[in-house]
């Protein structure tokens, strides 16, 4: 299948795209977004839609699994899309809510069995090779969300799934009075032996007085959406935790991702551990039912491009964003949400605000 592929790129596209990395080709082959929506479009027309009941009757249901509803509207029928696998390590099954697009892993993981998800080597992980990489998607982030992040002084800000500290040591860094927390004991420690103002701690942020009393103005989730099993419930404690004029800042992988279109089973945020993905189309549901007065959108090319490192000619640098612009496809999805109408009239001027 792979192979027959590739060799209809090379009869569509020739040789001349050859040194676009694989990550951008599907962004700047001319046509290719139009074409990947389209089978996108017949692959939802043609896939089954099931009952619940029907569902479960097909897939099987590991130890620490349950089966969900979606979470974001709660229809509970089922269109199973995609069966990613990691080799023989990982495999499972991800569905589409055919009432409002919502993709998510189905059966999904207990909440509290999701420890046994995370091995030992997840903190060095998060500190190896990547860190670099970590902190410089951190910064593009930032800013694309100009001036939220400039100046922290005096502003309180709590990093939810701080890992070994990496974003705590940025915000501080920028002046913020900054918390974290994190599930992962090791990494805690790392953090806090990284630090010097911020603080790192260990559990959830009603165990910590100093986090449970609230007021922050900034809460930061960097790559934690899609690990959240009961996302409702975490994002009502979020809302009020923060202070009147606060904002939520979300980097995730986007389900409305070009790449996904593409590579579908294989596409890069399937990863052992996610288990919701979210776009721009179910987000505000989430938001909105949490409480949230509004969202804003910083579309995601890519960090090479965005830092100005990448090797792409000129005129293809412009299609790629073209590209991720009419297709609100970035492979990443990045988005800050509003407390209330304070927030937005403090933080929104600069950018397109959608009132929730
Ligand atoms: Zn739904």
């Amino acid at each position: 299948m792979v192979s027959v592929k590739r060799t209809a790129a090379r009869m569509l596209f020739g040789s001349r795209y050859n040194n676009v990395p694989w990550g951008q080709r599907v962004y700047v082959r001319p046509g290719e977004r139009l074409m990947r929506e389209a089978q996108w479009r017949l692959k939802l027309r043609s896939a089954r839609v099931m009952s619940l009941e029907e569902y479960k009757a097909t897939v099987p249901l590991g130890e620490i699994e349950e089966f969900l509803s979606c979470m974001m509207c709660g229809d509970s029928r089922q269109q199973p899309l995609f069966e990613p696998t990691g080799g023989r390590n990982w495999r499972y099954h991800v569905v589409r809510c055919p009432s409002c697009g919502f993709l998510y892993r189905n059966p999904n993981i207990r909440p509290e069995r999701l420890g046994d998800l995370y091995a030992n080597s997840y903190s060095s992980f998060l500190t190896g090779k990547y860190a670099a990489n970590r902190q410089r998607r951190y910064q593009l982030t930032m800013d694309a969300f100009s001036p939220v992040f400039e100046h922290g002084e005096g502003r309180r800000l709590l990093d939810f799934g701080c890992g070994a500290g990496l974003f705590l040591e940025l915000a501080e860094q920028r002046g913020f009075d900054a918390v974290g927390v994190d599930l992962s004991p090791d990494s805690v420690e790392q953090a806090n032996a990284r630090l010097t103002k911020a603080r790192a701690y260990f559990g959830a942020p009603e165990d910590v007085p100093e986090i449970a009393a609230g007021g922050f103005d900034v809460i930061t989730l960097w790559s934690v959406l899609a690990h959240l099993p009961r996302p409702l419930e975490d994002f009502e404690r979020f809302r009020h935790l923060l202070a009147p004029g606060g904002v939520l800042l979300i980097l995730t992988v986007n389900a409305g991702s070009l790449l996904l279109k593409a590579y579908e089973s294989g596409w890069s945020g399937f990863t052992k551990n996610h288990l919701m993905f979210y776009s721009s189309a179910t987000l505000p549901t989430l938001l909105g039912r949490t409480g949230f007065s509004g969202v804003a959108y910083a579309p995601h090319y890519g960090d090479t491009i965005e830092a100005g490192t990448s090797q792409l000619p000129g005129p293809l640098r412009a299609r790629l964003r073209r590209a991720v612009e009419n297709s609100d496809g970035g492979n990443m999805m990045r988005a800050l949400a509003f407390a209330d109408d304070e927030a937005i009239s403090r933080w929104g001027q600069r950018l397109r605000v959608r009132r929730l």
